[in-house]
């Protein structure tokens, strides 16, 4: 994540609805992927420019501004009244049940942490207004936190663009509860929203023979029967587990997570190197440096990370052992990615 600045000076964060320090009114633009800071208007953001004259024509606000929302990105689309993250949720929690407002905010605040990424990379964002099979979000709710809905057991996944959460994932204690229960410590909503956006991306990005064929040598045959593959995983666990294979346990259970375990962590690379960078604790940016210099960079950072979290009593923040066989893994991902940035700047 860039680090982003006030007007006056001040440093202010990505879901920041105004400065703490001048008033100043805020407002992130994904064209730019930067922070305006300006003035609310009846017709709009109005930025403040930088040499003082509010030469700036109003900019469109998300319609998410209010609450329980409070999305401060601006509207890049002229017809949408959304902006780019918020336009991709289809369904939201009852509203009038007392923990959904809030848990509304947090997963679209992780959902727009996910955007950043994206935007980062230049991947295609196309929702499911706008094409067949476009990316959309629906956030459910089960009996297990709320008895009034018909539905038993949401499971958080993705089918053919559409991806699926469970909307008590955004609460401290169901995290917790599944954190024990799955074997998953590092679980994490934002986590999620990278995962689940590997399987889209998959399906979009995948997209030839000869790039499959190429997956299939790193990741195995996709073609194996998933659910039975997936059954046989949360029944008997991975008891052929081989870890120099696999980023996390999860990943051993089908080639498809497997991709999928893996973008989440090529996501969490880049983002969390371009945090390092932004501070001034690294110099390799990614995308910027070549992928082998930003992939030693990480080793190092995510080690620094570690002895940080137990300095402070907390567990591991990046409890994972990268071998060169994820290696090479990340670095198909991030071939793939860059083929199509490529292709979208031409
Ligand atoms: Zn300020
Ligand atoms: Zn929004
Ligand atoms: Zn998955």
């Amino acid at each position: 994540m860039k680090r982003f600045f006030c007007q006056c000076g001040q440093e202010v964060f990505l879901n920041n609805l105004f400065c703490e320090s001048c008033g100043r009114d805020l407002a992130y633009d994904p064209s730019i992927q930067s922070m305006w800071s300006g003035e609310l208007t009846d017709n709009g953001f109005v930025p403040h420019s930088q040499d003082g004259d509010d030469a700036h024509a109003p900019m469109k606000t998300c319609e998410n501004r209010s609450y329980p929302v409070n999305c401060n990105w601006l509207v890049t689309d002229e017809n949408a009244c959304q902006c780019v993250s918020c336009q991709t949720t289809r369904t939201i929690p009852d509203l009038s049940a007392p923990k959904n407002p809030q848990r509304w905010r947090i997963l679209e605040r992780s959902k727009r942490h996910l955007f950043t990424t994206l935007l980062l990379l230049n991947l295609p964002i196309r929702n499911y207004r706008q094409i067949e099979n476009g990316l959309v979000f629906d956030f459910l709710e089960d009996k297990r936190t709320n008895p009034n809905v018909d539905l038993e057991h949401v499971l958080t996944g993705h089918s053919h663009g559409q991806i699926t959460l469970n909307a008590a994932e955004a609460d401290e204690g169901f995290l917790h509860t599944m954190k024990e229960e799955m074997g998953e410590p590092y679980r994490t909503v934002l986590g999620h929203f990278r995962h689940e956006i590997g399987h889209y991306y998959w399906d979009k990005l995948i997209n030839s023979p000869e790039r499959l064929e190429a997956f299939r040598e790193l990741f195995g045959d996709e073609r194996k029967d998933y659910d039975k593959a997936l059954q046989r995983y949360y029944e008997n666990g991975a008891p052929e587990f081989r870890s120099h294979q696999y980023i996390s346990m999860y990943a051993s259970s089908h080639p498809f997570e497997d991709w999928a375990e893996t973008w989440a962590h090529y996501m969490h690379i880049v983002d969390t190197l371009e945090t390092a960078v932004s501070y001034g604790l690294s110099v390799y940016k990614p995308k910027v440096n070549d992928f082998n210099s930003w992939y030693s960079e990480w080793a190092r950072v995510a080690q620094v990370m570690n002895a940080l979290n137990r300095s402070m009593g907390h567990v591991d923040a990046y409890p994972f052992v990268l071998t060169d066989i994820v290696k090479s893994k990340l670095k198909f991902i991030d071939k793939v990615v860059d083929s199509f940035s490529e292709k979208k700047n031409t």
